[in-house]
């Protein structure tokens, strides 16, 4: 009973060694990867049982030749548990990558459902309250001439249209956060969806004496949901034209990069002060120009919806000042 104790001794404290060490590199590699862990994990393991075998086999002053079969024998079962190990180690480590990115996900989700809340709540009650008092003073016959009359109509109607885009736009955001956006995915031809959309902005540009310009060929096919892309391409028109001054230029190119299709609207607005860069993509962000209505304010929803978009289709979007204005520059994956 006393070998046995010894015994037991032995390995507990050849197998207490190598377990130490093997705590101390698991928390050098704390920051390393589940899968190094795993493996990590189970190398300690065996590690502590060859050790221990090893030990006792000296103490017990066994041939070189049985000491081998030993450890032959747990080498063996070294290599199917680290097998075993390294397998299952990779979907734990994917497993936890895709809950880490839902979580991640969820939290956007949340947050952009906040903000839209928010935004609500502020954005809309103000022209809401703008109409409402308009139509009180007509319904009251507070305003009685002719011409204040038509005015107060044709403000309604501006107010009511404004409201109808905002609402709109709020739709297709809330679309995009659920994540209930389905893409119906075809080869899309970029020349004809931004000739489309420079024909739409052509009015407002020519209001302003903006020239619009685009190169007629060298145009690269691109996979995407159409009308999801008009959109992008339309918001970002319609804003490149909205905030540059007066005798502007806005220019369109496309290209293309490796696996890449790039598109980007260019304008002579003068330029977002960098502080806004990186955040004029956020919901309800409203630069100064745009806080004033007479530029035709949005609700700040436009260029999130183009990012939410363009992240639907995988690709992404960014914005930087270039020349005598900003450049904003979508990518999404080649046809
Ligand atoms: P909105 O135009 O309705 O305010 P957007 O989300 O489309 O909302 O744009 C957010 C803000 O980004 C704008 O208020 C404006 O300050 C800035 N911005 C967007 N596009 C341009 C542009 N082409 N040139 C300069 N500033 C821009």
């Amino acid at each position: 009973m006393s070998d046995m104790l010894l015994i037991g001794l032995y390995a507990l404290v050849a197998g207490g060694v190598v377990g130490a060490a093997g705590a101390v590199a698991l928390r050098l590699l704390r920051h390393r990867s589940i899968l190094i862990h795993v493996v990590v994990l189970l190398a300690i393991t065996v590690a502590a049982v060859a050790a221990g075998v090893a030990a006792v086999a000296r103490a017990m002053f066994l041939s070189a030749h049985d000491l081998r079969v030993v450890l032959v024998t747990v080498s063996a079962s070294a290599l199917v548990s680290l097998t075993v190990g390294v397998i299952f180690g990779r979907r734990l480590a994917a497993s936890a990558v895709w809950a880490q990115e839902a979580r991640e996900r969820e939290r956007r989700l949340e947050s952009g459902r906040r903000e839209l809340v928010a935004w609500v709540s502020h954005d809309l009650r103000t022209p809401l309250a703008g109409l409402r008092a308009m139509a009180e003073a007509l319904e009251d016959g507070v305003v009685g001439d002719p011409a204040t009359v038509g005015e107060y109509h044709r403000r309604i109607r501006v107010g009511a249209d404004r409201m109808t885009q905002l609402v709109d736009d709020l739709f297709e955001l809330s679309r995009i956060n659920a994540g209930a956006l389905r893409l119906a995915l075809t080869v899309v031809p970029l020349h004809e969806v931004v000739s489309d959309a420079l024909a739409g902005v052509a009015p407002l540009a020519a209001s302003r004496r903006i020239t619009l310009t685009a190169p007629e060929s060298g145009w690269p096919p691109v996979r995407a949901g159409e009308r999801e892309l008009a959109r992008v391409v339309s918001n970002l028109l319609v804003n490149a034209v909205r905030y540059t001054p007066e005798d502007g230029t806005v220019q369109v190119d496309a290209g293309r990069e490796g696996a890449d299709v790039w598109l980007a609207v260019s304008d002579t607005c003068g330029g977002i002060p960098d502080d806004d860069l990186h955040r004029v993509f956020d919901v309800a962000f409203r630069g100064e120009r745009s806080r004033t209505p007479e530029t035709g304010a949005g609700g700040g929803l436009g260029l999130a919806i183009v990012r939410g978009l363009v992240e639907a289709h995988g690709g992404r979007v960014q914005v930087l000042n270039r020349g005598r204005g900003c450049r904003f520059e979508v990518r999404l994956p080649a046809a």
